[in-house]
């Protein structure tokens, strides 16, 4: 982002801040598409789930993966005002419930809507059959992330052996079950996860489709699509072009193919900046202390395993400093290993590609707010 105008944005409303550039996500948006045209993007909201960033990815023509109720009703009060078809058709069309583990109340809440959800065990079968009968379901694999940053499938995922009685369970109780999912693991710089996911996916399919499920047409590749944080991620259009190719070779063309992309969307295009607050020199290192951290926009550090480096708008010969969040607790260190320039207080400092799992998990730890969010480019 524009160094003039981070700066700008800045002195008006202060630090910390966290800027969000609309004209980012549009074109991350556009550039899945244009690489992957058979694939309906459905962005993971968890990822930052700002309205303004709903808002734009919906005027563009993405849908939307949900995982709780509120993001259910922050997309559905966000979009719904907008052109519909029918109900049940925009709902599917437009939102998937991806998380496979729901509440016996959220079922009762989601019901109404004729949802679209994910489900990997005999007792989630149960629980739809009874609360939200009028869902539609799509089963959760386990396939390997193997390299991933975030690993996922320890925690959800049928085991792909299971898939077909899982699929005929769910069947048996008056469900219709209409095709597969998986994650390969957030920030996937291995892209034979993809393909060896796809390869568990479609035969699966063809078993289901021999033994008589032909309701299941929907194939749902998930997340993990890699942000460039650093050179080694190799190029979005790379596994494009590996996924264009397994898709058709495998998938016919009646299976339609959505994705929940989070990270890719918004990654880049969230920049932080921060102030320094204080300075000292402890063990012949220069610790820089700046008023947002870990507990705050560099959550991410914490919860999404990232690391995003530090940096000056003033130019100068560098050296190796230690940056410090602005809570008491030791943990709330952004890095050991930053190159920054000699430093005032009132320096400003940012972090770029810091758009996903940042804003999202800030707290409210020892009495500092969360960073102000600015959107521009809306
Ligand atoms: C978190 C999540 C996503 C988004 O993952 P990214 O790696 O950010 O693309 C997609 N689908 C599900 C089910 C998730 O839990």
């Amino acid at each position: 982002m524009n160094h003039a105008k981070l700066k700008a944005i800045a002195r008006e409303y202060g630090t910390p801040v966290f800027v969000v550039d609309h004209d980012v996500i549009r074109s991350n948006y556009r550039a899945f598409k244009k690489h992957l045209p058979r694939v309906q993007a459905y962005y993971a909201v968890k990822a930052n789930s700002a309205p303004e960033i709903v808002r734009t990815l919906y005027k563009i023509g993405a849908s939307f993966d949900v995982a709780s109720m509120p993001e259910f009703k922050l997309v559905y009060d966000n979009i719904r005002h907008l052109p519909a078809k029918e109900r049940q058709d925009f709902i599917w069309d437009k939102i998937i419930y991806a998380h496979p583990i729901k509440a016996n109340q959220t079922l009762i809440e989601l019901d109404q809507y004729k949802p679209l959800v994910t489900y990997d065990n005999y007792e989630e079968i149960r629980k739809i059959r009874k609360y939200a009968p009028h869902a539609g379901l799509v089963l959760r694999i386990k396939v390997p992330n193997t390299g991933a940053m975030v690993e996922l499938s320890s925690k959800f995922g049928a085991d792909p052996g299971e898939a077909v009685k899982l699929i005929k369970a769910a069947h048996d109780a008056g469900l219709t079950v209409e095709g597969i999912s998986f994650h390969v693991g957030s920030q996937t710089t291995n892209f034979q996860n993809y393909v060896q996911a796809l390869q568990v996916a479609s035969g699966i399919f063809r078993e289901a489709w021999s033994r008589g499920f032909d309701k299941m047409i929907q194939l749902d590749i998930g997340g993990g699509f890699p942000a460039p944080y650093d050179e080694n991620v190799r190029p979005f259009k790379e596994l494009a072009a590996t996924l264009n190719a397994e898709f058709d070779r495998l998938f016919p063309k009646k299976v339609a193919i959505l994705a929940e992309p989070g990270r890719y969307m918004i990654a880049t295009a969230g920049t932080a900046v921060a102030e320094v607050i204080g300075k000292a020199d402890r063990d012949g290192k220069r610790c820089y202390y700046i008023n947002d951290g870990v507990y705050h926009t560099y959550s991410g550090i914490i919860f999404d395993h990232c690391k995003y480096p530090v940096k000056a708008f003033k130019k100068g010969p560098t050296q190796i400093c230690s940056v410090f969040g602005p809570t008491c607790d030791a943990l709330d260190t952004i890095g050991l290993a930053e190159q920054l320039p000699e430093l005032k207080l009132g320096d400003l400092v940012y972090s770029e590609n810091i758009g996903a799992y940042s804003a999202a998990s800030s707290t409210y730890f020892n009495g500092f707010p969360p960073a102000k969010v600015v959107h521009i480019n809306m």
